[in-house]
């Protein structure tokens, strides 16, 4: 792997522990907080004060003139795979006519492929394009089959070298063998214990779906995991998933799960489309954390979440893309158009995203005095008047999504104007075209 050091530009420009305003925006953070002319005044990782841009402004304090753009919390993608950023142009190795076929064929294929270069790299192309995105955190669901031990800590230094944060787990799985079951489980907890008490970095326990883990390895993991620490796993992606459980004497992929004792408030269930009865009465009860990625059901022609069942949810990209905000439009386009409550919408995007991000890393997420400095300045600039209350279809219409004017990571400015202020784009550019030439060389195989 080319040390890290390599990777940053001459200039390294990342701003670090000095103050500086951000301003002549609108600033708001969907909630109470909406201020024409605004500005942010930082000082080292956190915001020292919140204003309007004549009440900020300071004489020899660095002024960034936005010039009217829409200032906003950074954005959380809370279900991604940085897996799969290589894997853009690749053909399944058979058929793709249901979703095993489709995990057989390409996800396994690859993910059984990746080494420790091509998990380091495809983790800091996406975590780039999620910064270009407005993304300050993501939640990533790794596999890498063949390179299990060390996997999560070499995605936390690409996570660490780009300066954003991560919640980074490993796609337990039966499918490799009883050995390989124990690695990926050690691997979780591992990283888990490491990050306890970081404050950018968390583990999780990373679960790939009920349909490839046994009861015996469910039992264990229950039994080998600290209570508190919570699960990602896929869960009721399709509906072999549902069967698979049904099949094993459970009344549901999310029952199969509580029956374990591995569900709370903080784990992570993606997709959620494939449910039964039973299993929606557990997530009114648990409330754990449900992440809709409505552009990969729709890619994987899977159907959609119920909402009318579930209304509390967050979304994720599961490893289509990097644009948070692309993927609220989706999850409109998809739904009821222009049928949609946008006041929900802006529920998700907004209220669920905070309450969720602070269980993981408190004093992140809304606009306030002594927070962190996340901050996405969107490229758009509102022409028609901007309410709390019509925020969402600003977003939906007016941005809709689309590469931000500037994105700030605990007070380092991360990306501004169209580059990445401190790495070498280049040199990451020509290293993962190397990488992933021998990637692609091994998935052909
Ligand atoms: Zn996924």
């Amino acid at each position: 792997m080319v040390m890290a050091k390599n990777l940053l530009n001459n200039t390294s420009t990342k701003k670090e522990s000095i103050r500086y305003i951000v301003g002549n925006g609108v600033v708001t953070d969907g909630l109470n907080l909406l201020l024409d002319n605004g500005a942010i005044l930082i000082n080292g990782e956190n915001i020292e004060k919140i204003g309007k841009t004549d009440e900020i402004k300071e004489e020899g304090i660095d002024f960034i003139d936005v010039e009217g753009r829409l200032i906003i919390p950074g954005l959380v993608n809370f279900h991604h795979h940085l897996y799969s950023s290589l894997a853009v142009g690749l053909s399944p190795h058979g058929k793709t006519e249901n979703f095993i076929h489709i995990l057989e064929n390409l996800w396994w294929r690859l993910d059984s492929a990746l080494d420790e270069d091509s998990v380091y790299y495809s983790a800091l192309l996406g975590i780039i394009d999620s910064i270009k995105y407005g993304v300050t955190t993501i939640f990533d669901h790794h596999a890498s089959m063949n390179y299990v031990s060390n996997s999560l800590f070499t995605i936390e230094s690409a996570f660490k070298l780009a300066g954003i944060k991560g919640v980074l787990c490993f796609e337990t799985s039966d499918r490799m063998g009883k050995e390989e079951v124990q690695k990926h489980i050690d691997e979780n907890l591992e990283f888990y214990r490491a990050h306890e008490d970081s404050l950018s970095i968390k583990g999780m326990f990373g679960l790939h779906a009920n349909l490839t883990l046994s009861d015996k390895t469910l039992k264990k993991i229950s039994h080998m995991k600290p209570e508190k620490m919570p699960i990602h796993v896929h869960c009721g992606e399709d509906i072999t998933d549902l069967d698979y459980c049904i099949k094993q004497g459970y009344r549901g992929v999310v029952d199969r799960l509580y029956k374990f004792g591995l569900l709370n408030s903080t784990s992570i269930l993606a997709h959620a489309v494939h449910l039964s009865e039973e299993d929606y009465g557990i997530l009114e009860n648990i409330k754990p954390i449900v992440v809709s990625n409505p552009e990969s059901n729709a890619n994987n022609r899977e159907g959609k979440m119920d909402r009318r069942q579930i209304k509390r949810f967050v979304l994720g990209t599961d490893g289509m893309s990097g644009d948070m905000i692309g993927t609220l439009r989706s999850l409109y386009l998809l739904g009821e158009g222009i049928q949609e409550s946008l006041d929900e919408m802006k529920k998700i995007f907004f209220n669920y995203q905070y309450d969720i991000l602070r269980k993981f890393f408190p004093e992140t997420g809304i606009f306030e005095k002594g927070g962190k400095a996340d901050i996405a300045v969107l490229d758009y600039i509102p022409i028609t008047p901007l309410e709390l209350n019509n925020i969402t279809s600003h977003l939906i219409f007016g941005v809709k999504g689309c590469k931000v004017h500037m994105t700030i990571s605990n007070g380092n400015i991360l990306y501004k104007e169209g580059r990445i202020t401190f790495l070498d784009e280049n040199k990451i550019i020509e290293e993962s075209k190397r990488v992933t030439k021998e990637l692609h060389k091994r998935y052909y195989g």
